[in-house]
């Protein structure tokens, strides 16, 4: 901490502001840098300290009294201090305790105090690339907890079957003091469920959940690229003690295909013609992801020419119109002539002023050199 900081600054308010103003100030800041939304970030909970100490006194008529008029240098952990009171813990135990109710307040209507969060889970849906060219939707099976249904995840026969937890008084956490921090944790007697269970559910053996493989439905939007990840809302692990469930991120893994590859919203496909219909012109069929169209080529097609198929790509993931199919040529070079074969060869060799199979670079050395 360094003990020139000024209050208002670490607030970022002017000096005059109204308590409300520096209120306001504190419970954004607060909540933007409390360690429970900054897990493992010494800088934000650095931060967060600093920001609850410049409340601790800004928000205190006469201790902020006293600051303005001894200035940034000291402050209640400092040289000087401030006034009489400001050493006590309590006062701050009781801003953190204020704080606390606060970002669990602010999760929403209806949201819980007590709990943890489930953790999120991850599924891994392999498609073909047809699937992820036109979209899909594909039943998944995840194993995951959720409350059991007989006893309504109380883990209880009846709502006798199971008293308050006598460790956390019911409340499923419990409050322990770190530092100046007031931290809340689950009760670990009661898992954070906050009761203790008497007479166990026969369905769940009182866990009050159960692990089952629960069946969904994932839509795959047209387009997708490989690696995706899909996110449904609440559909991960379920939470402890009245907290929310987690997320399941559904990613999505494109198997390589046979014929296509992939770049992008373009198709690449290899296209093999043989020596005269490369140097003719040929009519080929040609696969695409809407099945199998009519190409022709032109005479005199090189090895390594691409002919492009416009919109016959992958559709792009945001609807606007589809990527390339593109038509990469090349020349098979027969390895086996049968004595036909060799013969028209011979005679092409001899209309090009070759002597047909001898010299050192012939007719077939030559294509080789240029096909290889
Ligand atoms: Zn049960
Ligand atoms: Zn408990």
């Amino acid at each position: 901490m360094s003990p020139a900081r000024d209050y208002y600054q670490v607030l970022g308010v002017p000096r005059g502001s109204s308590l409300d103003e520096i209120k306001k100030a504190y419970r954004r800041l607060a909540h933007q840098y409390h360690p429970d939304k900054n897990p493992g970030n010494p800088q934000a909970e650095e931060r967060f300290k600093e920001i609850s100490e410049a409340y601790g006194v800004l928000s205190d008529p006469p201790k902020r009294a006293n600051y303005d008029r001894f200035g940034s240098a000291g402050g209640p952990f400092g040289g000087a201090r401030p006034g009489p009171g400001a050493q006590n813990p309590g006062n701050f135990q009781d801003l953190f305790g204020d704080l606390f109710n606060d970002i669990f307040g602010a999760r929403g209507p209806g949201a819980n105090a007590r709990g943890e969060r489930g953790s999120d889970l991850r599924y891994n849906l392999e498609i073909t690339l047809e699937e992820a060219a036109f979209g899909t939707e594909k039943k998944i099976r995840v194993p995951r907890r959720r409350p059991c249904t007989q006893c309504n995840g109380s883990g209880a026969v009846t709502a006798a079957g199971s008293t308050s937890c006598p460790t956390c008084r019911g409340a499923g956490q419990i409050r322990i003091q770190q530092g100046f921090f007031n931290v809340a944790k689950p009760c670990s007697q009661c898992d954070g469920k906050g009761r203790i269970v008497r007479d166990p559910c026969s369905r769940c053996q009182g866990a009050g959940s159960i692990k089952s493989r629960h069946e969904l439905k994932v839509r795959v939007p047209a387009g997708v690229e490989n690696e995706s990840r899909l996110r449904l809302q609440g559909e991960g692990e379920m939470g402890a003690g009245g907290g929310s469930a987690g997320d399941l991120y559904v990613v999505v893994q494109i198997q390589e295909h046979p014929q296509f590859k992939r770049e992008a919203g373009d198709l690449f496909y290899d296209l093999k013609l043989t020596v005269s219909q490369a140097a003719l012109g040929a009519e080929v069929q040609v696969p695409t992801l809407d099945g199998p169209i009519r190409m022709k080529t032109q005479p005199g097609t090189q090895p390594g020419r691409i002919y492009r198929l416009r919109g016959k790509g992958m559709p792009s993931p945001n609807g606007l119109g589809r990527g390339d199919q593109n038509v990469r040529i090349e020349v098979h070079v027969p390895t086996e002539l049968n004595p036909r074969q060799r013969e028209l060869f011979e005679a092409l060799g001899r209309e090009e002023g070759e002597e047909p199979g001898g010299g050192d670079r012939g007719f077939f050395e030559r294509v080789r050199d240029i096909f290889e």
